[in-house]
């Protein structure tokens, strides 16, 4: 027995990830001044997770529940989760949950979400084998479209010069793609850029899509996370919706409810007609029952009851603009420490980039040093996230960031 090979001799060892092998070397290191601004998830100033208070009562609500068991749930998931979920990012007058249009899958958060929806357009569409995604984009992306075997190609969006938007060569790329491809758009808060499409480019790009016969597949991670309005961060949905698109949108609540493990998704289908929504609903049903079976239950709880109840839901939106001003201020606080201390270079991107991230122009030799010498943790790119900040260690930051531009 010893002398047979294993059947996995041949695996080859898979590289580790990036933002979790970050958080790993930040927890191992012992320097005091440390900070993490590598992981995308809220800290309160203190650096704290922050337990939504909302997300407090609603636990509750559900311990003194006596209903409550631990049976499955649907295999789509709760019909009042997923209803409250779709008319959250469609709008209470969408156009097509009036006309009956729209279903909804609960799923693994918003990874689970892209993935379902991909496994989904991976069988049944059939207009093109390409996906394209931004450039840069959520390292995810390429991952699961890869996996259910897409050919990934990027779209141009980050503009280095300018710290911001390259509008026009995403449209010219929108235009050279095969027809018919789908298309990954962030629905706002682009990470890693924090640089969102203005009104006036959503259109543009909406009317590239329908010239086309794009597919429009919308990630909506943060709402009410990029400006604390969650009808503002839902503008380009509906926008798309209003106009007629046929969509998908992956929702996470890790973000926005604070529910990072609980794994409280959803994905929304918006269709041209009752009879083909509930279609596609019945083979995502079929795909869902063969990965997961049915999801899980605890988080999408916590969000059902929020959303569906008035008083609570008030509060969910004062929760949501607490997290976001602190971030706009941690932005503001950056931006005017790098203008006291000179820091070459111009720094307004900092506080016109909108959500958890901010896209600093570091370079990665810069990152190096940040973390060598300032025990500063960031991925390479030069992406920070806005909630590793705080009153406490923004001095620190800014001066490291100072070192770095004007000696690395
Ligand atoms: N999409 C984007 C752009 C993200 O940044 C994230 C989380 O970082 C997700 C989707 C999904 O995350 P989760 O699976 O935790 O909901």
């Amino acid at each position: 027995n010893e002398k047979m090979a294993s059947v996995f001799e041949t695996v080859p060892q898979a590289p580790a990830d990036v933002i979790f092998s970050l958080t790993a070397a930040y927890k191992a290191d012992t320097n005091p001044n440390k900070i993490n601004v590598g992981v995308g998830a809220f800290r309160t100033d203190e650096l704290k997770p922050y337990v939504l208070p909302v997300v407090k009562k609603a636990d509750a609500i559900l311990f003194n529940d006596p209903s409550l068991d631990h049976e499955y749930l649907p295999i789509a998931g709760t019909p009042s989760y997923t209803r409250a979920a779709a008319k959250l990012i469609l709008g209470e007058e969408s156009p097509a949950i009036k006309e009956n249009r729209v279903a909804a899958v609960q799923t693994i958060s918003g990874t689970g979400s892209i993935h379902t929806g991909a496994m989904f357009l991976s069988k049944f569409y059939t207009k093109s084998r390409k996906c394209y995604i931004s450039k840069p984009t959520w390292a995810n992306h390429r991952n699961i479209f890869e996996l259910v075997g897409f050919e990934v190609e990027d779209y141009p969006y980050w503009n280095p010069e300018t710290r911001g938007l390259d509008y026009d060569r995403m449209i010219q790329t929108m235009r050279n793609a095969p027809n018919g491809s789908i298309f990954i758009l962030h629905a706002c808060a682009h990470n890693p850029t924090g640089v969102d499409p203005t009104q006036e480019q959503w259109k543009g790009i909406a009317e590239v899509m329908r010239a086309k016969g794009h597919f429009p597949f919308f990630d909506c991670a943060y709402q009410g996370f990029a400006s604390g309005d969650l009808d503002r961060d839902a503008w380009a949905v509906r926008y798309f919706v209003q106009e007629g698109f046929e969509l998908f949108v992956a929702q996470s609540f890790a973000k926005n409810f604070g529910l990072y493990g609980e794994r409280a998704g959803n994905l929304t289908i918006v269709g041209k007609s009752p009879a083909d929504t509930s279609r596609v609903l019945s083979q995502i049903e079929k795909l869902q029952r063969s990965e997961i079976s049915n999801p899980p239950a605890y988080g999408s709880r916590i969000v059902d009851i929020v959303l569906n109840d008035p008083a609570l839901y008030a509060e969910w939106k004062e929760n949501l603009r607490y997290m976001s001003n602190r971030i706009i201020d941690m932005r503001k606080q950056l931006y005017d420490r790098l203008v006291q201390l000179g820091t070459p270079g111009t720094w307004n991107h900092i506080t016109d980039q909108i959500g958890m991230f901010s896209f600093t122009g570091l370079k990665a030799p810069q990152v190096k040093v940040m973390k060598e010498k300032y025990h500063i943790y960031l991925t390479d790119n030069g992406r920070i996230s806005m909630a590793g900040l705080s009153t406490k260690n923004i001095d620190y930051f800014a001066r490291a960031i100072d070192d770095v531009v004007r000696n690395v």
